[in-house]
Parts: structure tokens; C-alpha cells; sequence
């Protein structure tokens, strides 16, 4: 079998860590698989390294960036490698662009046009554990670009894409995909099973396990990913097109405090007013996420949406010429709100789903803001201060702990 396993930078965060990492691969390595490994930068490496440009240029060209955060996954390629020497087994790294990956010109958002793995193929063909640099690649003009935070994900996926492998596992420092934060909810499951969209959508709702993009790209290859841990040895989460656990409701509830509330109130109830104040807010680069229109009254009506908290202020700037220019009665602008979301394939076939989410919200006493949905998504937009505890009332209305 090719096996590809990618190992996030909490997994390989020291020494001690990179050996016990070592021995993971080394043990599929003995089966008789064929292994391509794919490193994060240790720890909190990227961002120091991301620390250390600002002390000397904040405004550091984006080029430049790329090529000291690419440093990163050197270290830990390089060291890992060393390491699987020590237990006896051969072993090469390489970065992104011997390992063949051509992105896009974007540097620090780069996206994989192309992975030739001609190079990964003569190494595994020598018998070596092949470990490359995830998060980087070259683009036209043979200069080192990275994928964006979090980009190793993609990478793996890239690689098992492009060389069709039997399996793309994700190592990390949690045992798999959750019902909930088991941090915060201890009745939080494990899932055996949870499809790409189920995933995507958990992703954006907050769910910090598995890179967005690199799901987009596992779905569109169809690569089944595995998500388990480095630390403990039990069955991770598979995420595959089609799970036979369809019959759950729900999958998960997530929880995501980074967004923030704007609200245009008193703006003339006339057509085109959406269109203007939307685009206005697009022109800026700024993704709108749910949106609420209230019945017009008096002319006048309120259009309130959320948006990444780091863009309220910015958002709330591009409306406010518009909002003097209309006459609008208010702009106002709300960080201290937090979105709750239910996420499962179920939902498409069960139509009490979001009710019962409702009724758990307001046997909690919690008032719900702003409702949006998706075919397997429901969210809602709480007080912040009321966040942990909508998603613990939630989580046990489905999952009864
Ligand atoms: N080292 C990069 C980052 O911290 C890439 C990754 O971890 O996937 O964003
Ligand atoms: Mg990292």
C-alpha cells in the first residue's frame, strides 16, 4: 500500500516528540508500505519566525514572508528524518519544490496547481520513507511560495491525490472529529465516520481540526482522510463521501467566536438597498456570513449581518458613507456575539432538527439573534457570554450528555 501521513507541528513540537513520530511512521514503513510523510514547522515555529520579520520590517513583502516561513518545515523535515536514521531506516526529506509542487504566484495564499511526483516516486522506488516540507511549493518565477496557516493539510492531500494512495492519514494532537469540544463538553464523542460536506461545514463553524481546504480538496479527489492522534493509539475519524452513520441526526455542534454582528438600522425600505450595501462590503474583501433583513416599517427597514471579527470595524468603515448618504438612523457594530452550529446530513431528511435546537436554546434561556442555515447546517448567533453554555445545552439535547 502507499500510505501518506502528515504530522502537524504539535505532533513533532520537540525531540522526544519528532522520535515517537519517527516510530509511528517506521512501524507502517516495516508492513511493507510504501511511506510518504508530510511535516508541519515544530510547535510554534511559524509563528516566531512570523514575530521575528515584524521586529524588523511590519510591512515585510509578502515574498519575503513566504520564504522565511517556509523555514519553518525545513527544521522539521530535515530533523525527522535524522530521527527515522536512528531507529535503522532509510529515510530522505525534501521541501515543496523537490517534491514537485507548482502553485500559483500568490505568495502566502498559494494554491497547488500541480503535484509531479516523479521525485517521491524514484525515492519510495529506492526504498525510502520519503518526508517533504508541507505548507510550501515554487511558482513560475522558481520562487518559494506557502499555502496559507495550516496549509501541511493540503499538502498531504495534494500528495495522495496526485500519487492515488491508499490512505492519507492526519495525525494531530487530538484523537479524531467530535461530537463538541471534549475540552469543554465532556460527554463530547468521537465520530467513526463523518462526511466532506459534514466536515467542511464543522470546519467553517469553527471546528478546528482538519484544514478547510484541504477537505475541498480531499472531496474533489475523493481521498478518504483519516484524523487521529499521535500520542494515543486508537481509531481516528474517517472523512469519506458517504458514511453509513447517516442515520444520526446530527453530527457535531460547533462553536465559533470570531465573528462579530454589523447592523445598518433606518435605511429606506427600496429596492437595490441590499445590492448597495453589499457590494460596498464585497469591494472591501470582506466574506458576509448570515444576514437578516427585518420587515419594512415606516419606509425604513434594518439590515444587520455578521462577518470575521477582525473585519467588523473595517466592514462598518465601508458602509458608513452610504449610511450618511441614505440617511440611515444607525450603523452599529457587535463583537461580543458568538455563532453556535449544528451540523449533519441527517437534517435533510428530518424536518424537527432545528426546532429541537430551538427549544434547547430556550429551555437554556438563551436568546437566539440571528438564525442561518445550510441543507446540514444550522446556526445561530448568541451572546458571547452565553456561547459555552448554548452549545453544552444543544450537545445534550442531541447527544443526551
Ligand atoms: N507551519 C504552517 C502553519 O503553522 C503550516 C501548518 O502548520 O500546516 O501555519
Ligand atoms: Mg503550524
Amino acid at each position: 500500500m502507499l500510505v501518506v501521513q502528515k504530522f502537524g507541528g504539535s505532533s513533532v513540537a520537540d525531540a522526544a516528540k519528532v522520535l515517537r513520530v519517527a516510530k509511528i511512521i517506521t512501524d507502517t514503513y516495516k508492513k511493507g508500505n510504501d511511506v510518504v510523510v508530510v511535516v508541519s514547522a515544530q510547535g510554534d515555529t511559524t509563528d516566531d519566525l512570523i514575530e521575528k520579520a515584524k521586529e524588523i520590517n511590519p510591512r515585510g513583502s509578502k515574498r519575503e514572508m513566504d520564504m522565511l516561513m517556509a523555514a519553518g518545515e525545513q527544521i522539521s523535515i530535515s530533523l525527522l528524518a535524522m530521527a527515522i536514521d536512528s531507529l535503522g531506516f532509510p529515510a530522505i526529506s525534501l521541501l515543496g519544490w523537490q517534491a514537485g509542487f507548482e502553485t500559483n504566484s500568490k505568495y502566502s495564499a498559494a494554491r497547488i496547481k500541480r503535484v509531479n511526483p516523479e521525485r517521491i516516486r524514484a525515492e519510495l522506488d529506492k526504498k525510502r520513507i520519503v518526508i517533504v516540507a508541507g505548507f510550501q511549493g515554487l511558482n513560475r518565477y522558481d520562487d518559494v511560495t506557502t499555502l496559507g496557516r495550516g496549509g501541511s493539510d493540503t499538502s498531504a492531500v495534494a500528495i495522495a491525490a496526485a500519487m492515488r494512495a491508499d490512505l492519507c492519514q492526519i495525525y494531530t494532537d487530538v484523537e479524531g472529529v467530535y461530537t463538541a469540544d471534549p475540552r469543554k463538553i465532556p460527554g463530547a464523542r468521537k465520530l467513526e465516520e463523518i462526511t466532506y460536506n459534514e466536515m467542511l461545514e464543522m470546519a467553517t463553524s469553527g471546528a478546528q481540526v482538519l484544514n478547510n481546504r484541504s477537505v475541498e480538496m480531499a472531496k474533489k479527489y475523493n481521498v478518504e482522510l483519516e484524523v487521529l492522534s499521535s500520542i494515543t493509539v486508537a481509531a481516528g475519524t474517517k472523512v469519506k463521501e458517504v458514511t453509513n452513520m447517516e442515520k444520526m441526526l446530527i453530527k457535531g455542534v460547533a462553536k465559533d467566536d470570531g465573528v462579530a454582528r454589523v447592523a445598518v438600522i433606518g435605511v429606506p425600505d427600496n429596492p437595490g438597498i441590499a445590492f448597495k450595501v453589499f457590494s460596498r462590503v464585497a469591494k472591501a474583501h470582506i466574506c458576509v456570513d448570515n444576514i437578516l433583513q427585518s420587515v419594512g416599517r415606516d419606509g425604513t427597514k434594518d439590515i444587520a449581518f455578521t462577518v470575521p471579527a477582525g473585519d467588523a470595524d473595517e466592514a462598518a468603515e465601508a458602509l458608513r458613507d452610504y449610511c450618511e448618504m441614505v440617511g440611515a438612523k444607525e450603523l452599529l457594530v457587535e463583537k461580543d456575539v458568538a455563532k453556535v452550529s449544528i451540523v449533519g446530513a441527517g437534517m435533510e431528511t428530518h424536518e424537527n432538527v432545528a426546532a429541537g435546537m430551538f427549544e434547547a436554546l430556550a429551555d437554556a434561556n438563551i436568546n437566539i439573534q440571528m438564525i442561518s442555515s445550510s441543507e446540514i447546517r444550522v446556526s445561530v448567533l448568541v451572546d458571547k457570554k452565553d456561547a459555552d453554555r448554548a452549545v453544552e445545552a444543544v450537545h445534550r439535547h442531541f447527544f443526551g450528555a
